[in-house]
């Protein structure tokens, strides 16, 4: 493989490498190892690639890779560029089964997952090869990801599964220390302490083949299937009975807040940093205290399923959660600081797409709700939820094709400049839809309408630069301004000539009353903005290097200066910023301090 490696190297340093070349050079060595169908393929030769720079014999030295050689070669062999198109590289991993207090119509129940989880979703499968365990995860991620060419030195961590408070204290402590430890181990250690994790789960009886659990969990899973038991009932004969691997897990799956903290601070100069860290809860589960220990944990995004903003709508679906519950949520995170990722579906039981063009419309742009981000995605059938009842006698009937695009195209056309649809579909596989959007390219078609019909959304992800180029000096910074019950926000935002994005912060300027309200409360007071998000797009380079992306270009830092001036012009005496525990020091190098909860910047 040192010859493939050569040969593409040089090629690079020749000029221009294409992929059709890549190919055609593959093809050629293939044929000159004799590997015949079974050629060489792009995702071998980063892991060998990675081994030779391991090494730095004098085989490596002899290859004279620059910094600069070494970016156009991971940018070639990148097979999924997408996944660090937005500057980090994203680590979704999913919390142990756990009993959840709702009882919505519309979600699955896989006994195997936490509710409203399949175990075929990708992360879902990953989650149980790792016997759920943290570290595990993000260890087989990172392992993954670097395989594939991506940097993973700034990594964003989204914990999905049950509703986060809903765990008992001590496992989420563990949770979250686990996984900061598994960023902050050498490679070497990883690989001992994988071993020593995955030997623990198998001596307590736990099996993480897909083949197993899926005879363990048939009993069980058929009484939910058949609707003659619910979830809840089913997990705790499956997980919960005395002497359960389960039980025997949550005796070391535990840790203190000493032991969190700790590695936090490890963190701060890791390979690996956390620079974002999200969390899932329902909005009913916010409150001012769970958001204190979400802070203090290191988190910086919170995702909660909303799903409706008529409360009719939620009833008719089991979602009986109050209006004014939804309301609080938002404006607590929102003077945390916290940036906010919602769900919100069409096609619930009870809407029809003119109420959900509505719904939507009012998630968007009432100034109770204005979320920073939505996952917007049609109510499917799966045939463990108790919808499937509603399916049978008519009264719940998915829109048609044509239907459910037009509501989304129109939906898309509704977002303001400062809000991200990230998705348009649940992660279900077709084979687990019995009625609905069966579509997994259905953003596309949408697209593909919006194109079709000469539409300009404003929306974030549809201008996002992704992985193009960025002429720098073509850059203009845009303030949108928009009030909310809370606060007035400023979305700063860099704009190339086509209104694209390549990059923006959210600032928010707290109304004095509302922190009034809240006084005592919450961690902020009179006198502090505060800084909820800064984003610069750009291929996940590494920290140290220089790059030719809009991440190298300081774009960051003059959206901090510009928010503290505005924030100084508003009578603001200080700005907070809600940093990653990984970028705790690009915060300091920017004349923040730590301040409790945040960090701050004085104005005076
Ligand atoms: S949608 Fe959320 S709250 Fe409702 S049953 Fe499913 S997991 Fe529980």
């Amino acid at each position: 493989m040192d010859e493939v490696i050569a040969d593409i190297l040089d090629a690079l340093r020749a000029g221009e490498l294409d992929q059709a070349a890549l190919d055609a050079l593959l093809r050629k060595h293939s044929a000159r190892l004799g590997v015949g169908e079974h050629r060489i393929a792009k995702k071998q030769v980063i892991p060998d690639y990675l081994a030779l720079k391991a090494r730095g014999d004098g085989r490596w030295e002899k290859l004279g890779v620059t910094d600069e050689l070494e970016e156009r070669f991971f940018s070639l062999m990148k097979m999924k560029p997408r996944r660090t198109a937005s500057g980090v590289a994203t680590i979704t991993v999913i919390t142990k089964p756990w009993p959840c207090q709702g009882n919505c119509i519309f979600c699955p129940s896989d006994v195997r997952m936490p509710k409203s989880y399949l175990h075929d979703e990708p992360a879902c499968q990953r989650a149980e090869r790792s016997f759920f365990d943290p570290y595990l995860q993000v260890a087989s991620r990172l392992q993954a990801l670097q395989a594939m060419g991506h940097a993973t030195d700034k990594v964003e961590l989204i914990v999905l599964g049950g509703t986060w408070t809903d765990y008992p204290e001590a496992y989420r402590l563990w949770f979250v220390a686990s996984l900061f430890d598994a960023l902050n181990d050498s490679p070497d250690g990883r690989k001992v302490e994988s071993q020593r994790r995955s030997a623990q789960y198998r001596a307590a009886g736990m099996a993480n083949d897909a083949a197993a659990l899926e005879q363990e969990a048939a009993p069980y899973q058929h009484m939910i299937d058949l609707h003659a038991s619910s979830y809840n009932e089913e997990l705790a004969r499956f997980y919960a009975a005395e002497g359960a691997p389960w039980q025997k897990a949550a005796l070391w799956q535990r840790a203190s807040w000493d032991e969190v903290e700790r590695r936090q601070r490890e963190n701060e100069t890791s390979a690996h940093r956390v620079v974002g860290l999200v969390v899932e809860t329902r909005p009913d589960a916010i409150s001012a205290a769970s958001l204190r220990e979400l802070r203090a944990l290191g988190c910086t995004k919170v995702q909660m399923g909303i799903q409706s903003l008529y409360a009719e709508i939620r009833d008719i679906n089991g979602r009986p959660i109050a209006q004014a519950k939804i309301e609080e949520a938002f404006a607590l995170c929102r003077l945390f600081g916290f940036k906010s990722h919602v769900h919100q579906m069409v096609n619930l039981k009870g809407a029809t797409p003119q109420s959900d063009r509505d719904d939507y419309r009012m998630l968007v742009s009432d100034v109770r709700f204005q979320p920073d981000e939505v996952k917007l995605y049609p109510c499917a059938l799966i045939g463990s939820a108790q919808l499937e009842a509603d399916y049978q006698v008519g009264s719940w009937v998915p829109y048609d094709e044509e239907e459910l695009v037009q509501l989304l195209v129109d939906d898309v056309m509704t977002t303001p400049p400062y809000a991200r649809i990230s998705r348009m579909i649940r992660d279900f596989s077709s084979g687990d839809i019995v009625a609905g959007n069966k579509k997994a390219n259905l953003r596309q078609m949408v697209e593909g309408r919006i194109a079709e019909d000469d539409l300009r959304p404003v929306e974030i992800r549809y201008r996002e630069v992704g992985t193009s180029p960025v002429e720098v000096d073509a850059l203009t910074l845009n303030d949108f301004t928009y009030a909310t019950s809370v606060s007035e926000e400023h979305f700063l935002q860099w704009v190339t000539p086509e209104g694209r994005i390549a990059g923006f912060l959210r600032l928010s300027l707290p109304a004095s009353e509302a922190i009034e309200r809240y006084a005592g409360a919450i961690p902020v007071g009179p006198g502090e903005a505060m800084i909820r998000e800064v984003h610069v797009y750009g291929f996940a380079a590494p920290l140290q290097r220089e790059g030719t992306s809009a991440q190298h270009h300081g774009l960051g830092r003059k959206l901090i200066e510009r928010a503290c001036e505005i924030a100084k012009a508003n009578g603001y005496e200080a700005v907070n910023v809600i940093s990653a525990v990984g970028t705790r020091e690009y915060y300091r190098k920017l004349g923040f301090a730590d301040n409790g909860l945040y960090q701050q910047k004085s104005l005076s």
